[in-house]
């Protein structure tokens, strides 16, 4: 293992951040994989899974099991880590503007589609070959003057030529779910599978640039730009989200790093036998088939269904109580399907989203996220 420190814009005079880079097996020897906890600061689940991960990956590598390069980010966000106010973690937003910090990744599509213009053959790995090498150049342009921007322009720079990336998040009160791109499904039902997913969201673009897609969906809208030239998908990116934010735990960390390390070995990173894939918890499911439910005025919450549990059309979920009235307020399902996640805070201003019903079937256009 190499750990390297990569120092980030500092906010103030006196201030540091930095980046902690753990880099296992050889770069260039085989595929790459890359792997960051928490850019969502309070998701501590994730940076627990990082933690199981590093002794795993260090045995791998001292056993000369590795095929490629693993490269791990035990904790993307420094800033949002140290945002606590008045005794509240804030790890989602930057509280200087407000903005996501899983938003508004750079989209290096068009600098790389000027960058290839002309220069693409009927070769496809060897189209793929160049398009990684652009896609490296262009984040390695990137400039910042924030440190928000400058840290997520150094985690793309980190991950924009891998192969695999795997963004390690949570929710607030959940199952075990991820989200990737609609033609991945196979490689996200096989990770699903092996972490025991209960939710697979699959959508070509959800909105606003979130993290793993500013690694994939480059290679998606090219290879549509450079047709007929051929162009495979060089990565295959993913937001894990490892069950609720109180999900800590030993074993359940170290299970999901298993899980984790048995889908590298499945695509190749890990010189052994593969892991038999156990049989998936569910069938993956349109992200525009996600039902946020909401709250239909301020009040206390109380749910009627936790989360994993299957959701008829109809069915209600939740009550809103509203302190002033006594006006008790169900909150029914639309869509059937599972409930996969729902917030941890009984408390619901106008609108909240409470939770999120995987279905079927579309029902939402335009951005499909949470804010
Ligand atoms: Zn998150």
């Amino acid at each position: 293992m190499h750990t390297e420190t990569l120092d980030l814009l500092s906010p103030a005079p006196g201030q540091r951040l930095a980046l902690t880079v753990h880099r296992f097996g050889t770069a260039g020897r085989g595929p790459k994989a890359y792997i960051q906890a928490a850019l969502h600061a309070d998701e501590v689940p994730a940076l627990l899974v990082a933690q199981k991960l590093k002794p795993r990956l260090e045995a791998l590598e001292a056993a000369g099991r590795l095929r490629g390069e693993v490269v791990l980010v035990p904790y993307a966000n420094p800033i949002g880590l140290g945002q606590s106010l008045l005794g509240h973690h804030e790890g989602r937003f930057a509280l200087d503007d407000g903005v996501n910090f899983n938003r508004f990744v750079p989209d290096l599509t068009e600098a790389v589609a000027r960058a290839v213009e002309g220069r693409l053959g009927d070769d496809g790995a060897a189209n793929q070959r160049l398009v990684r090498a652009a896609l490296a150049e262009a984040a390695a342009a990137l400039t910042a003057h924030e440190p928000a921007v400058d840290l997520k322009r150094r985690l793309l720079q980190l991950a924009i030529d891998a192969d695999i990336v795997l963004d390690l998040h949570c929710d607030s009160e959940a199952v075990m779910h991820l989200y990737a791109l609609t033609p991945q499904a196979p490689q996200a039902v096989e990770l699903g599978a092996l972490l025991g997913a209960e939710a697979v969201l699959l959508a070509t673009e959800s909105g606003d640039s979130p993290f793993d897609e500013a690694c994939s969906t480059p290679w998606l809208k090219l290879a549509e730009r450079v047709a007929p030239h051929p162009l495979p998908l060089g990565c295959f990116a993913t937001t894990v989200e490892l069950r609720g934010q109180a999900d800590t735990a030993h074993a359940l960390a170290e299970a999901d790093a298993d899980a984790l390390v048995a889908f590298l070995a499945r695509q190749g990173l890990v010189d052994t036998a593969a892991t038999p894939l156990p049989a998936p918890r569910c069938a993956p499911t349109p992200l525009a088939g996600s039902e946020p439910l909401k709250a239909p005025h301020a009040g206390v919450v109380l749910f009627h269904a936790t989360p994993g549990q299957r959701i008829e059309a109809g069915q209600c979920v939740a009550e809103v109580v509203c302190p002033d009235t006594g006006r008790v307020s169900p909150v029914h399902a639309s869509t059937a399907g599972v409930l996969y996640a729902r917030v941890a805070t009984r408390w619901a201003t106008p609108g909240a989203r409470l939770g999120k019903v995987a279905g079927a079937t579309p029902i939402r256009t335009g951005k499909l996220l949470s804010p």
